[in-house]
């Protein structure tokens, strides 16, 4: 039985409209976070440690310039945020890491992949080949040649999953598509129970709530290739974890607050 626990890095922070991105519109009379305002989410990346191998859930978003130009403006990653920083601070080198599990390969998710010359880089085969072949919509999530940017995935080399796997003994991902083709989310055994990093599949706690005036059983976000893939995908991590605080979201703003109490996840 390994222990396994889980280090929430949050990489930056990201402008974004909860009305657009967070909820659905059907749900917006009925949830009172979901505002036009403009508001800051921040953007985690997750570090298991105590495996077989150092093991890292997503790489974080991009340096301030680049988010905030080509992405969300205002977006930025103040100093020392960036992945390969958040990770000199603990004493780990970007080369110590063994395994990364991408969630998706937009831009706030997958970047400095390159700087990770040891591990085996996990994506799914679906999500690769859209980031690599978008429809114009989606030009800037993936960063695409077309708007004049490389995309910041461009010479990786990466291993393509599809269906589920074991990355080492207590991690594995499986398929929650919906937010993009591809998706994944990660799944993690530690000595408090199983915990799911939920990348983009949930995006904030109140997806997990129920609209009882409408017959939801979640409150969708508002974000999303597929509507069916988003919606099941959410119940069925719900249904994997015995707490929803065991779903870990790379954009979850209360787990700003928990981290300050808990920085690591899963001890008992
Ligand atoms: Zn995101």
């Amino acid at each position: 039985m390994t222990s396994l626990t889980i280090r929430p890095l949050n990489t930056g922070f990201v402008t974004t409209v909860p009305a657009q991105y967070l909820f659905h519109h059907s749900v917006h009379p009925y949830v009172e976070g979901a505002t036009h305002d403009r508001v800051e989410i921040p953007d985690f990346a997750f570090l298991v440690e105590g495996g077989e191998e150092l093991v890292l859930v997503d790489t974080g978003m991009s340096w301030t310039e680049r988010a905030s130009t080509y992405h969300h403006p205002g977006s930025h990653q103040p100093p020392g945020m960036a992945i390969h920083e958040r990770l000199a601070a603990l004493g780990i080198r970007c080369e110590d890491i063994g395994v990364i599990a991408i969630t998706h390969l937009h831009w706030d998710h997958s970047y400095y992949l390159e700087k990770f010359t040891n591990a085996t880089i996990y994506v799914h085969e679906r999500e690769l080949a859209f980031a690599e072949n978008p429809i114009p919509m989606y030009y800037k999530s993936y960063e695409n040649e077309a708007i004049g940017i490389t995309p910041h995935f461009a010479g990786v080399d990466f291993t393509t999953v599809a269906g589920g796997r074991e990355l080492i003994p207590g991690v594995r991902v499986f398929e929650t598509h919906g937010h993009s083709p591809g998706h994944l989310s990660v799944e993690v055994d530690t000595a408090a129970g199983n915990f799911v990093c939920s990348g983009d599949s949930i995006f904030c706690p109140e997806n997990l709530e129920p609209i009882p005036e409408l017959g939801y059983d979640i409150t969708p976000p508002g974000r999303y290739v597929d509507a069916i893939g988003m919606w099941n995908s959410i119940v069925a991590q719900r249904d994997r974890v015995a707490d929803p605080s065991f779903i870990l979201g790379a954009h979850d703003r209360p787990l700003l607050d928990r981290i300050r109490e808990t920085p690591v996840l899963g001890l008992v």
